[in-house]
């Protein structure tokens, strides 16, 4: 049954790509309002398993629980997830202010509550005195909160951010995370953020789960983590990679 503890309960996840398993039988839960950084070195897997979770992903077996509600066979649509990514993709030709409002727009939402949610989300992401600009007169930081926003705005259930600050100068990288961070805390958001970077994943993270190839080796808090690893791949990922 639905508690904050399996808000997000992958089971027995399976996923093979031309007879390749990539994925293999891979179980979590993840619980309601907190930050889980997927982390792991390229190839590991993160990526695949978090395509499942949104949806975009050819055929797996397994199954995916969120909030109560079996989404394994849900269209993307359907799933009331969000999805950032590392290109931020953004409208080049609407402002600031109609790239944020898309999603509400698309919705059929009332001008009035329009203006309300795009402005509260302007105040969030500070970018209030923005809201007219087109993405090309924005900094890349900038672009990525007005990505973030434009999810954030549509109140999904759950938001998966891969690698979202991966295009961005080392400083901004530093901000933007905290930001993800304070955003994720004032408005109460589950979020997966997905990293082959450790210190970005302790730095920001309740929970992590490490990944090596398509396999679960270890999920707890940063500080679980580094006192306590549970197998030698943890040890050594963590141990070289300070
Ligand atoms: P990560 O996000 O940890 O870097 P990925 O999820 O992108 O890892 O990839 C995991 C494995 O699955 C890799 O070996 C990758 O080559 C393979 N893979 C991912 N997507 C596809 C695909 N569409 N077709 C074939 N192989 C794929």
């Amino acid at each position: 049954m639905v508690n904050t503890d399996n808000f997000l309960s992958v089971s027995h996840l399976n996923i093979s790509f031309n007879g390749n398993t990539v994925i293999k039988d891979l179980s979590f839960n993840i619980k309601k309002g907190t930050l889980t950084s997927f982390l792991g070195p390229s190839g590991s897997g993160k990526t695949t398993v978090l395509r499942a979770i949104a949806g975009l992903n050819q055929a797996f077996a397994g199954q995916i629980m969120l909030d109560g509600q079996d989404i394994t066979n849900l269209q993307p649509n359907q799933r009331n997830i969000g999805m950032i990514f590392q290109s931020y993709a953004l409208f080049p030709n609407l402002t600031v202010f109609d790239n944020i409002a898309y999603g509400l727009r698309v919705q059929k939402k009332s001008k009035a509550e329009i203006e309300k949610a795009v402005t509260d989300m302007l105040a969030v992401i500070g970018l209030t005195e923005r809201r007219d600009y087109y993405p090309a007169n924005l900094s890349g930081g900038q672009r990525q909160r007005v990505a973030i926003a434009r999810s954030m705005v549509l109140e999904p259930k759950l938001l998966l951010l891969d690698e979202p600050l991966s295009a961005l100068d080392a400083k901004t990288r530093v901000e933007l995370r905290n930001q993800i961070k304070r955003y994720q805390q004032e408005l109460g958001i589950t979020m997966i953020f997905v990293t082959h970077d450790q210190t970005e994943a302790m730095a920001i993270s309740d929970d992590v789960l490490i990944m090596s190839l398509g396999e679960l080796e270890q999920q707890g808090s940063a500080m679980d983590i580094y006192t306590n690893p549970k197998t030698m791949f943890v040890a050594d990922f963590i141990g070289n990679h300070n």
